[in-house]
């Protein structure tokens, strides 16, 4: 298995697919590599793609301080990436085959990670990663344990800047998270 370092490398410089012609920079994720908990969104925004950090635009400052109010803090507690790792031209979802070229990276990072908590940001992680049927409106906020990993799915951060009505449900979802956080380590 490779390290972490080396398998950022490999996605820095990756041409894989065809995200790779009209991206800025790869987006490897960021966070805590021990964390307990990874959350995945669907793939690199603009500011991400300009300065090849995760979650670093007005959605990724939505969710600092969804993290923050719920005692978490990116740095320590989470380690978060995205199911593509290329800006997909205009935001648009990233298509099946890009999907399928690049999710061998993201299973080798939940590899070496190994968190106990896996959150999915929105339909297209949800989708591919908990049901193929997900729907975040109705589903959102429950745990469903898939190989030994409780995964949750919940609000593509960028989602609730458009529809602010929805952060209400995202922030109960949030609580729960840090309610099974607390939980398990009580039982330690
Ligand atoms: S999206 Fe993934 S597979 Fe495609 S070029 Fe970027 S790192 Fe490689």
């Amino acid at each position: 298995m490779a390290t972490m370092d080396q398998l950022k490398e490999k996605v820095l410089s990756c041409t894989a697919c065809k995200l790779a012609a009209t991206r800025t920079n790869a987006v490897f994720g960021g966070g805590n590599f021990h964390a307990r908990v990874l959350f995945i969104g669907e793939g690199p925004g603009q500011q991400e793609d300009l300065s090849g950090l995760p979650f670093v635009g007005r959605a990724g400052k939505l969710l600092d301080q969804m993290l923050d109010a719920v005692d978490l803090s990116r740095e320590k507690d989470i380690f978060i990436t995205n199911m593509v790792k290329c800006r997909p031209p205009g935001n648009r979802d990233p298509q099946p085959d890009e999907v399928s070229t690049c999710i061998e990276y993201l299973h080798e990072q939940i590899r070496l990670i190994a968190p106990q908590y896996i959150v999915c940001l929105g339909r297209v992680a949800a989708q591919s990663l908990i049901d193929p049927n997900f729907r975040v409106t109705k589903q959102h906020g429950q745990f469903i344990e898939k190989d030994g990993t409780l995964m949750m799915g919940t609000f593509h951060p960028a989602a609730l800047l458009r529809n602010p009505r929805q952060k209400v449900d995202a922030f109960d979802d949030f609580c729960k998270l840090r309610d099974r956080l607390l939980e398990s380590e009580a039982s330690l």
